[in-house]
């Protein structure tokens, strides 16, 4: 006769391929989140980019319109200095416009700073845009596939647990109580071979002999007595 471990055996088999679709298909959405996170991470690093050139630029008007009013300043002073009365007037109106001048040509310079860091930041943002643009495809791409391979994989589910409730209807109700009772339990398996040597194929512990002997006979259904998980020492494998 068959041992009635056989067709518990075959379930377990669909059992296991059915958790690791069902993990394939639980991981999809952390798949999809995950993916959101890098692209909001890329959006978040060209808005950086352009507010520090958005600030560059308003330091950069800034500096201009000081530099305005700077040679508005030296135009009165000229035309003050037309109309001085004494030497010591007119040169005191040579020195306030020197140290005005002096003033403006430092402005200058952090302006040329300032415009050199504008390039830059305008360069960023062009790199983080094409950075953005390329990901926003790519994500779609991706997204598109996610959402294809979750609708197959949820087809193939139901078919499989259809395939799987077959299968069930083969095995032995009491049996199948057991296995149902020590997979819930352990979530990898409930039934195990016993391994050359009398190991428990579950645990790798040493099985005492008459433990081996009775999982090899079709009137018994015995467990380890370490792990529990039913053992099954299968005839021909000896
Ligand atoms: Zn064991």
């Amino acid at each position: 006769m068959s041992h009635p471990l056989e067709p518990i055996v075959a379930l377990q088999k669909k059992d296991r391929r059915l958790i690791k679709l069902m993990r394939e298909i639980r991981d999809i959405p952390q798949r999809k989140s995950d993916i959101e996170a890098q692209l909001a991470g890329s959006v978040k690093k060209l808005e950086t980019a352009l507010d520090s050139k958005r600030h560059t630029e308003v330091s950069l008007k800034d500096l201009e319109l000081e530099v305005e009013s700077l040679k508005e300043k030296i135009n009165k002073y000229k035309l003050q200095q037309m109309d001085a009365q004494t030497n010591d007037q007119y040169r005191a109106f040579v020195k306030e416009i020197g140290v005005t001048e002096r003033e403006i040509n430092e402005l200058e310079e952090k302006e040329i700073v300032l415009m050199e860091n504008l390039e830059k930041g305008k360069s960023i943002v062009a790199e983080c845009e094409e950075r953005l643009n390329h990901e926003k495809a790519g994500i779609a791409d991706e997204l598109a596939e996610l959402n294809e391979r979750s609708a197959e994989r949820m087809e193939q589910l139901e078919k499989m647990k259809a395939d799987r409730a077959r299968a069930a209807e083969l095995c032995d109700k009491s049996i199948l109580q057991k296995y149902t009772r020590i997979m819930n339990n352990k979530r990898d398996f409930a039934v195990v071979m016993v391994e050359p040597g009398g190991h428990c194929g579950g645990c790798h512990m040493k099985l005492p002999p008459q433990v081996t002997n009775d999982a090899r006979n079709p009137t018994k259904i015995v467990g380890c007595n370490f792990c529990g998980r039913i053992v099954y020492n299968p005839p021909e494998r000896g």
